[in-house]
């Protein structure tokens, strides 16, 4: 019993680490994604885990049971259902309790939708099939699927105000952090004509009555008002930039779609390319790389994927072009358009390099544990 009680405990950590007791175990079991053989009980996967963490407390001294856990889990055996609970409906990875959506292996075991695409991505890296932490089974999207009676059972448990610390259901706490807190972080009034204090709600009345900005000059407040209006400009820019483009008598776009490949290095890395495609009656390939093809990307948190527009054909004369990436029909990617612009010619068909505007390493994740990355590609040709 006491070895089911521990792999159930093991988190990441011991997980990576190969002949751990976690990894161990996997290999031991019967065929993959089977228990350990556990005394013949004969207990389904997953059914009998809360039994277990109720009635074997702490027995095993395994060195390797994460820390954070294991205090989670003596205080949960003197304290409320809830405590309790929290130690069963974790994610098994960050151990952590899901914020959204909660995914299973074919055993059940529990990862929140962050750790879950982070370990689908970082087996996309390494060129492996991604497992289960846990039990060392395959899972992948279609292997793994949401669990909504967890899902809906976070939603009901106490979470705590990041701002007072206090307890409140989840239910509750998004009204409390944005509407009710006292240490919730509020922003001075005065911000729009440049104040830039923040600080807990509780502070606010005082710092407002005291509030230097409603007595500047005249004078001053131009040149507050002059700076914010700059970063207004180049958003500005960016929109007025994408329509007068929408002018251009020749545009074209077309769905993109990068399909992961290893190059013949020593160490293979993870790039991405497109079959040709034509636009514009060129034809086209785009690459993509990642962490501008850093030797390990992951062993880094950070994600980045960047691309390079490729022109296969010949052309007369130089094809002076904008082009931009964007979110297609098939992908919910979130993207921050930005338009880039290059010359092609015979001898230099290639842009460089430029960074994927994908909004933060999470959604890079995304696009990474997907496999295929399916994307629109506009292209507006300049003509004199
Ligand atoms: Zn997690
Ligand atoms: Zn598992
Ligand atoms: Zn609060
Ligand atoms: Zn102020």
């Amino acid at each position: 019993m006491s070895s089911l009680e521990e792999r159930n405990e093991v988190g990441l950590p011991a997980a990576a680490a190969p002949g751990s007791s976690a990894a161990g175990l996997g290999v031991g079991a019967s065929g993959p994604g089977m228990e350990p053989p556990v005394g013949g009980s004969g207990l389904q996967p997953g059914q009998e885990e809360p039994v277990l963490r109720r009635e074997v407390p702490g027995q095993d001294a395994d060195p390797e049971v994460h820390p954070k856990k294991r205090v989670r889990l003596q205080e949960g055996e003197a304290g409320k259902l809830e405590e309790r609970l929290y130690s069963v409906l974790c994610c098994t990875v960050c151990l952590d309790l899901p914020k959204a959506s909660v995914y299973q292996c074919t055993n059940g075991h529990l990862m929140c939708a962050g750790c879950f695409i982070h370990l689908l991505a970082d087996a996309r890296l390494k060129e492996e099939q991604a497992t289960c932490p846990n039990c060392r089974c395959e899972i992948s999207k279609s292997l793994c699927c949401r669990n909504l009676a967890v899902e809906k059972a976070v939603s009901e448990l106490p979470c705590e105000c990041g701002f007072c610390l206090k307890q409140f259901p989840r239910s509750v706490l998004e009204r409390h952090q944005k509407e009710e807190c006292q240490d919730r972080v509020t922003q001075c009034k005065y911000k729009r004509i440049g104040c830039p204090w923040q600080g807990p709600f509780h502070e606010l009345t005082v710092h407002e009555a005291e509030c230097s900005h409603p007595t500047k000059t005249g004078n001053e407040l131009m040149g507050i008002l002059d700076e914010m209006d700059q970063s207004h400009r180049k958003e500005m820019q960016l929109y007025n930039g994408i329509f007068s483009l929408l002018c251009f008598e020749k545009i074209g776009f077309t769905e993109v779609q990068f399909r992961p490949y290893r190059t013949d290095d020593f160490i293979t890395r993870l790039y991405y390319e497109t079959p040709r495609f034509t636009v514009l009656n060129q034809t086209w390939v785009l690459k993509a790389r990642v962490n501008d093809s850093e030797r390990n990307p992951n062993l880094s948190c950070k994600r980045t994927l960047s691309f390079q527009l490729i022109l296969k054909s010949k052309v007369n004369s130089a094809l002076e072009c904008s082009y931009l990436l964007l979110k297609g029909p098939y992908d919910d990617v979130r993207i921050n358009p930005v338009i880039y612009h290059y010359v092609f010619s015979n001898d230099a068909n290639e842009t460089d390099y430029m960074p994927l505007p994908i909004i933060d390493s999470v959604e890079c994740n995304k696009l990474l544990a997907a496999k295929n990355i399916n994307l629109r590609l506009f292209i507006f040709q300049i003509q004199k």
